[in-house]
């Protein structure tokens, strides 16, 4: 089945033709040459270039193509069932990267929208699934386009993840806050269990900076840490991820 995605100016179904998709009152959004649609309005964006930047993007995409994070993929799959995805992603960067990404590969059928994950650009009950991974989600928004029945999966980081490089960057080191969305208001909820995902990484030095540009602490750390952590021969980190499901009822 093909979801029609909302124009997010009038909130009429848009279509594809051509290079392009219309909504009825001719709302016109390009598709860019890596494959994806940009459905955010410039006047939507707080920012020229909102989300994650290029930089961060790149270390992320470099660090997790060596798969260092597939126990937690592999994780989410078994909490989650194998399902046609649609994501949408507020960060152009992400999105054009995943695009790339997928690209060429005739496996799955993938559509990528840039998009704000606050007024997510679908009709109501039109997903089995939904998956939202270290990003905002806004409950509402999530059961609206969820199917009765429907499943979110929405993962964050625990209170021990990434903890030894953060105590090589602070004096006091403070434990994550977790996922605080709390689903339980939303009139159409039903179920919600908790998993957890714990294992020890070694990073190859080869690596370590692009773990730690994908990170905030390479905002916040001093240029003399920096150059210590991305000296290290090897580093072993904790990854402690919390895994959320939530269902819609039926
Ligand atoms: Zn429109």
């Amino acid at each position: 089945m093909t979801i029609s995605y909302l124009c997010p100016l009038c909130d009429t179904s848009l279509s594809q033709q051509g290079k392009s998709y219309l909504c009825t009152q001719n709302h016109c959004f390009d598709i860019a040459k890596e494959g994806y649609v940009n459905l955010l309005p410039v006047q939507n964006k707080k920012t020229k270039d909102p989300g994650d930047n290029a930089f961060m993007i790149q270390a992320r995409r470099q660090f997790l193509q060596e798969g260092y994070y597939q126990g937690f993929c592999d994780k989410i799959v078994s909490v989650a069932k194998e399902v046609q995805a649609q994501p949408s992603d507020i960060s152009k960067h992400a999105v054009k990267a995943a695009a790339k990404n997928a690209k060429g590969k005739p496996t799955n059928a993938f559509n990528y929208a840039a998009a704000s994950a606050y007024s997510l650009p679908y009709p109501d009950n039109v997903f089995d699934l939904a998956i939202c991974i270290f990003s905002p989600a806004k409950p509402s928004e999530v059961m609206r386009v969820l199917k009765p029945g429907g499943v979110f999966i929405y993962a964050g980081t625990g209170p021990r993840h990434l903890r030894e490089l953060a105590e090589m960057i602070y004096d006091i080191a403070n434990e994550h806050k977790g996922n605080p969305l709390d689903f339980t208001d939303c009139s159409q909820f039903s179920a919600e269990s908790i998993h957890t995902h714990n294992e020890a990484i070694k990073v190859e030095r080869s690596n370590i900076p692009n773990l730690l540009a994908m990170t905030p602490y390479y905002w916040s750390a001093s240029e003399d840490k920096k150059k210590a952590i991305e000296s290290l021969e090897e580093l072993t980190v904790e990854l402690d991820f919390q895994i959320r499901r939530v269902e819609k009822l039926k």
